[in-house]
């Protein structure tokens, strides 16, 4: 079972081959998805919509031309969506305790 990616939500079984997706990389399978509150859901595809949009953009320019404040735009939107990811975590990992960027804050030691 190596070579697969198991969703994240304990006791799930879905899994996904570990071929299509980098190193490290975490799922929600499709039925657990649509658990996942829509304002979370909404955020993470505005997000990735903004990051493709920013990339797409700089590969046409191409990358000696990508300006330090495109990269700047490149990295916080990374951040963003790994926040977003994590309170996507949160929700089905600690189903019990509130949701939120006190929690997140809390774990991530500030
Ligand atoms: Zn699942």
């Amino acid at each position: 079972m190596t070579d697969r990616i198991t969703c994240l939500v304990p006791g799930c079984r879905r899994t996904v081959p570990a071929d299509q997706y980098p190193e490290g990389y975490e799922i929600v399978c499709r039925d657990h998805w649509r658990l996942v509150p829509s304002s979370l859901r909404h955020r993470y595809h505005q997000l990735r919509r903004r990051r493709r949009k920013i990339q797409r953009l700089a590969q046409k320019v191409g990358a000696d031309l990508v300006q330090e404040r495109t990269q700047h735009a490149l990295i916080t939107l990374e951040q963003l969506q790994m926040r977003n990811w994590q309170e996507i975590r949160y929700y089905f990992l600690h189903p019990d305790e509130p949701e939120g960027l006190d929690r997140f804050l809390e774990e991530a030691g500030f």
